[in-house]
């Protein structure tokens, strides 16, 4: 049996026959193309299984682009914050690449005339690359292959990235981990949307932007949110996050949000926080790969999968607890792998 699971190997896939992942693919991508770029991305949408080796040959390519995660509540004001702060970025000579993972934003097509009119002028513009993220499965959820996306355009040479993403769910939350920096964006007039949040969101924020500034209630919010981050920084030990204030429709106030931004970004630089991150995920890209590899084998071995609805049924039923089934089935692989040690070591 051992074997037979061997077989399926756990180094990298070769290429599958039908990969559209070609060695001309990755010569255009490498010159500059845009298609093959957009190309590429719709790989890892569609093809999760590609990703190992599409991360392979980008990981010498990357450059030490910074990622921004842009979330907050649908309808808040993210993508004309983004389209805003997109124009100061490549003013400021930077190179952008734009993932929009939010169903409800103009970058997806969930848009007002007026905003996909902007975002189309950003997007004829050779420094800049948009990409929208399909949603997944039709309810919401939220494309988990953000990330690549991000690696993709960073080894394309863009340097810097914006994620857009409604912050409300967990998924949004894990593509974020990928953001070296967030900016969370509200707006006046909902009483209850701090609340609103996903736990964590206001936690994993680095800078937060009371956008449509130009509104009723805009003081009482900031007010508010200070007094919470006061608090909240006063217990950790920590300075408080930059609460800003913007109008993003009548464009002002963007220049202080995009002056803090790069300010933000000179400090985790300076720091070693920026390079802290990226260790730290490319060790969880590391356990989380073993981990999985492992699960496949182990579970072939103990023919996990099969038996499992029917073990989990029995248990429930009769109110057991699963540590003897588990110990049983961790032993007998323990057998098992022995018994193909020993095989392997006599037939050589
Ligand atoms: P998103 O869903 O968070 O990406 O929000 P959008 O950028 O699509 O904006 C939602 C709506 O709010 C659109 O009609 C925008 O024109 C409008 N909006 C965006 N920024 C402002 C602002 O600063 N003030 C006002 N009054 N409206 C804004």
């Amino acid at each position: 049996m051992i074997s037979a699971v061997k077989k399926k190997g756990i180094g990298l896939k070769t290429k599958l026959p039908s990969s559209p992942v070609t060695a001309g693919l990755w010569a255009d991508f490498f010159q500059g193309s845009r298609l093959a770029c957009a190309r590429l991305i719709t790989a890892v949408e569609n093809r999760p299984e590609l990703i190992p080796e599409i991360r392979h040959r980008l990981i010498p390519h990357l450059s030490g682009a910074v990622r921004v995660g842009i979330t907050g509540p649908p309808g808040v004001g993210k993508s004309t914050v983004m389209a805003g702060l997109a124009r100061r970025i490549i003013q400021d000579s930077h190179s952008l690449g734009i993932i929009a993972v939010d169903p409800s934003s103009p970058f997806t097509g969930g848009a007002f005339l007026g905003d996909r009119v902007r975002m189309q002028a950003l997007d004829q513009d050779p420094r800049v690359f948009i990409r929208s993220m399909a949603s997944r499965e039709g309810h919401g959820g939220l494309s988990p292959a953000a990330p690549h996306a991000a690696d993709i355009l960073e080894a394309f040479g863009l340097d810097r990235i914006l994620i857009e993403t409604v912050g409300v769910g967990q998924v949004e939350l894990d593509v974020l981990s990928c953001a070296d920096l967030i900016l969370l964006v509200l707006q006046p007039g909902t009483g209850d949307v701090i609340q609103s949040l996903k736990a964590g969101i206001l936690e994993a924020a680095d800078m937060i932007l009371v956008n449509k500034a130009d509104t009723a209630g805009t003081d009482s919010l900031l007010e508010s949110l200070r007094f919470t981050f006061d608090i909240s920084s006063r217990a950790a030990g920590t300075p408080p996050p930059p609460v800003l204030a913007a109008s993003a429709i009548q464009d002002r106030g963007l220049d202080e949000v995009h002056r803090e931004l790069e300010q933000r970004i000179r400090d985790i630089l300076q720091t070693g926080r920026f390079h802290q991150k990226k260790r730290a995920l490319l060790a969880k890209e590391i356990t989380s790969s073993i981990r999985e590899h492992l699960w496949d084998q182990f579970s072939a071995l103990a023919k996990i999968r099969e038996e499992l609805p029917a073990v989990v049924e029995r248990l429930a039923r009769k109110r057991q607890s699963p540590y003897p089934y588990i110990r049983k089935v961790c032993s007998q692989v323990r057998i098992q792998y022995a018994k193909g040690r020993t095989g392997r070591g006599q037939s050589q």
